[in-house]
């Protein structure tokens, strides 16, 4: 058809017109372009604005969050950095992770990652992390790597550093490419010892208390007392308060230099055509339950997290089911219509962000040495594995878990039993309690 005759045609059938455009606005978006996933290692929800912080640590992921879905009740599946960080790369449970050969901790050779599967369709796939286990090389802590498989670069020179490293590098990639980039960062300025750079201008932690290492920011000498039988190093409540303060703080400097991510984006175009993934590997505890740091236990201090896509073209949505870390990747998958694998233990979160479905009830599910919990938005069941101790805790009416309701919630007991019970049975079969003292006897889980 020429334009002229085209347009007497359009003309004399308006409802040509018409069903022309209903067809525009149904055509589904392009899958993005890029993904840029940000992990923040150690980072607990609570202590963030959107999820009810009453100070400002985050003002800029505050102005993230206006343009993004934003899930409020999400927990990751464990609360050591492996195996949750293993569980969000590969949407399997702790239990694939654990036992591996040598203590091993990285990505199993028969367990593909989101590297390799975004490598597999052609991303640039690059890597930087902080963290002294999500690692190429051996560190110290992960003496085994084990973590790049899939990423052609896998930058370790910010091991140990502060956010302005990170990003720093990572503005280096982040500029518009024939290739779609997938950029994972993996920054730890909230994991111990609490203390940002000497450059920074404390916002919260501004009357230390009279100990060294309090004022360090260091949990070492507590854990000493609580895990390893050292004395008490006279611990007060103030001195609590000053490394939460300074935990704050160090949030607040991450804060600062995401923003300087996304500006970058905004500036030179990709933000129109790259989903952007927020998430935390676990949350760090302040003796709310008797216990400092992390990889100690399954309390919402310790595995609540904060959850944030932003998928351009989609408005932003506040989501309140219940999620999981382990949704992370299939909802990755989903938006660039790659096609899961039936393995993964996750769902994607794609209706929930588009408002195209609402939430259907799922159970959360977490492991830590020998404890499991499962959670299903209301209510959350912990289990020792090793000692049969069982709790029940009503997280609407006690968010801080003080109360063991296991009496009186005796039908929702025996519902989440039985499904930890199934659980337990598909993904850890007999083995489970085996890979744990596997674990126990090299150490890693004192
Ligand atoms: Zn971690």
């Amino acid at each position: 058809l020429k334009p002229p005759r085209l347009g007497r045609w359009l003309a004399a059938f308006p409802w040509a017109v018409l069903a022309l455009t209903i067809h525009a606005c149904a055509a589904p978006e392009p899958p993005p372009r890029n993904v840029l996933f940000i992990l923040v290692d150690t980072l607990r929800a609570d202590h963030l604005p959107l999820y009810g912080y009453g100070r400002d640590t985050s003002p800029n992921l505050q102005v993230f969050a206006r343009g993004a879905s934003f899930f409020s009740d999400v927990r990751s599946q464990a609360s050591c950095t492996f195996p949750s960080v293993n569980s969000i790369w590969t949407s399997r449970s702790p239990g694939t992770f654990e036992g591996q050969a040598g203590g091993a901790m990285g990505l199993p050779a028969a367990v593909p990652g989101i590297a390799d599967l975004l490598a597999g369709h052609g991303f640039h796939t690059v890597a930087i992390s902080a963290s002294p286990i999500v690692r190429k090389n051996p560190s110290r802590f992960n003496p085994g790597g084990g973590f790049a498989r899939g990423f052609e670069t896998f930058d370790e020179n910010c091991l140990w550093h502060k956010a302005d490293c990170v990003s720093d590098r990572a503005l280096s990639w982040l500029h518009p490419d024939p290739r779609p980039l997938f950029l994972y960062l993996h920054y730890i300025d909230p994991h111990g010892p609490y203390a940002p750079p000497a450059t920074y201008t404390h916002r919260f932690a501004l009357h230390p208390t009279d100990k060294d290492f309090i004022r360090r920011g260091d949990p070492n000498p507590i854990a000493n007392w609580v895990y390893k039988g050292a004395p008490n190093p006279g611990i007060t409540a103030a001195d609590i308060g000053y490394l939460k303060d300074l935990y704050d703080d160090d949030i607040a400097f991450f804060d600062s230099q995401l923003q300087r991510i996304l500006t970058q984006l905004q500036a030179n175009g990709m933000a129109k055509d790259t989903l952007v993934v927020f998430a935390a590997d676990h949350g760090e505890e302040f003796l709310e339950h008797g216990g400092v740091k992390h990889c100690h236990t399954l309390f919402e201090t310790a595995i609540r997290v904060p959850l944030l896509f932003r998928v351009p073209g989609t408005p932003a949505r506040k989501i309140d089911g219940a999620v999981q870390n382990l949704d992370i990747l299939p909802t990755i998958l989903d938006y660039l219509k790659i096609v899961p694998s039936p393995q993964l233990e996750g769902h994607s979160l794609r209706a929930l962000i588009d408002g195209s479905a609402p939430t259907s009830p799922r159970y959360q599910w977490s492991a830590q040495g020998s404890l499991r919990s499962v959670a299903d938005g209301h209510f959350k069941l912990i289990l020792d594995t090793a000692t049969k101790r069982v709790s029940l805790y009503d997280l609407v009416t006690d968010p801080g878990e003080t109360r063991d309701v296991l009496t009186a919630k005796r039908a929702d007991f025996i519902r989440l039993r039985d499904a930890l019970a199934q659980w337990r049975h598909r993904h850890e079969g007999s083995g489970g309690d085996e890979a744990e003292k596997k674990l126990r006897s090299l150490g890693y889980l004192d």
